[in-house]
């Protein structure tokens, strides 16, 4: 049994934060109230949460095992020794988990490596956030990542390697609606699976029971992907008004991915990106800061997702992406909501995670300081002292806490 006395409580919900004792049984949260109110178990472990805040475990609905966020990560993948790229692979999700990110969708990754290191995660042989995976991209042929991901002609070809991912495990499906930063040759404002494409692989998809992300920069992807019944679009950069409406009628999420385009920004062209990656970034970056207001404004339900593993965009600062949420203005209870609650929601999982409430799975992160007063604290992985994960503690000195 596990106790979290007296830390300031941010429960995901959206909820005014107070004062409160948490306990914890069975990998769940058994009990939550003010301290006063909550008898501590006999025998339970008691972390002193004074001077702290108590979060639920952060959901980043975004990332990539396999990229190692060099300056040209898609690519050096390619030309990666696929051992060398799985042990990579297996530090990043360490490295996810002690900078506070209990839950991961990985969309995409090399030779189904994601899905393997999940396994081994699963099996508790190597620590790592719990891991929804889309194995191989969904591309067209000469697509975004199409060097890694799954080349597809037609639409009876996009449903067949749909049943191909859900085959090898994945969990989720990502398509591929418009060209990249990362992929030299593809405009990132250009449509690439088609309407019927898309709408072919969402129906295959749905009849498996797996919900769809699609990579979109461009509006005329974006809406494509959208009509076509996908859960979550990624990036969304070049969003515009027809774009909005359809995120608002369809309940569609956005995973804004700011870290991806932005890391870029400040740090490609001395960080040795390629130029034209360069080029694309700061392209794009500009109106990214102009299209995630508006998008804010107008009510997108929006997810926390980083892209972690692009360039100069490592796992386990994933919580880089909540500062720059509100650095383009989010408020930090939002920012924490998208990387809580929302995310829980979008991956299907909001009556298990997200939230700290009584019955729900015990993935909890105790915090230095309060984050609603500065958010940056929550992106350096020594601000997160504790990474509690189904009731136990993977991250933290167990000689600060006192076993009663
Ligand atoms: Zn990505």
């Amino acid at each position: 049994m596990l106790v979290v006395r007296g830390a300031l409580v941010v429960d995901g919900t959206g909820a005014r934060p107070g004062l409160a004792t948490v306990v914890i049984e069975d990998g769940r949260i058994s009990a939550i109230g003010p301290d006063a109110r909550i008898t501590i178990p006999k025998g339970a472990t008691v972390i002193e949460g004074d001077g702290h805040t108590l979060l639920p475990g952060l959901i980043d609905c975004h990332i990539h095992y396999c990229l190692d966020a060099g300056p040209d990560s898609l690519r050096s993948l390619e030309q990666d020794d696929p051992t060398v790229t799985a042990v990579k692979a297996v530090t990043h999700a360490r490295a996810t988990l002690e900078g506070g990110v209990t839950t991961v969708r990985d969309v995409g990754s090399r030779d189904h490596i994601s899905i393997s290191v999940t396994r081994a995660i699963r099996a508790g042989i190597i620590p790592g956030p719990r891991t929804l995976n889309a194995g191989l991209a969904i591309c067209m042929t000469g697509g975004h990542a199409w060097f890694i991901g799954r080349q597809t002609d037609g639409m009876d070809d996009v449903v067949k390697a749909v049943q191909e991912q859900v085959r090898a495990g994945a969990d989720v499906i990502k398509f591929i609606a418009t060209g990249g930063v990362l992929t030299p040759g593809t405009s990132p404002g250009a449509a690439q699976l088609t309407l019927e494409e898309l709408t072919a692989g969402v129906a295959e998809a749905a009849r498996a029971g797996r919900r769809v992300a699609a990579h979109a920069h461009g509006a005329e992807g974006m809406k494509n992907a959208i009509r076509a019944g996908v859960h979550s679009i990624e990036h969304g950069t070049l969003l515009d008004d027809e774009a909005i409406e359809l995120f608002l009628t369809h309940g569609t999420f956005l995973v804004p991915t700011l870290s991806a385009i932005q890391s870029g920004c400040e740090m490609g062209k001395q960080g040795g990106m390629p130029d034209y990656a360069v080029q694309k970034s700061v392209a794009l970056g500009g109106e990214q800061k102009k299209t995630f207001l508006k998008a804010v404004k107008a009510g997108v339900r929006i997810a926390m997702g980083t892209d972690a593993g692009t360039p100069f965009n490592p796992h386990g600062r994933n919580a880089q992406e909540l500062r720059r949420m509100v650095e383009f203005g989010m408020t930090p209870m939002q920012a924490v909501e998208a990387a809580t609650h929302s995310a829980a929601t979008l991956l299907g999982l909001e009556n298990e995670l997200g939230t700290i409430e009584a019955g729900k799975q015990a993935d909890l992160i105790l915090v230095n300081g309060n984050p609603l007063d500065d958010i940056a604290l929550l992106q350096e992985p020594k601000n997160v002292v504790y990474v509690i994960q189904g009731g136990r503690i993977v991250k933290g000195e167990a000689g600060s806490s006192t076993r009663r």
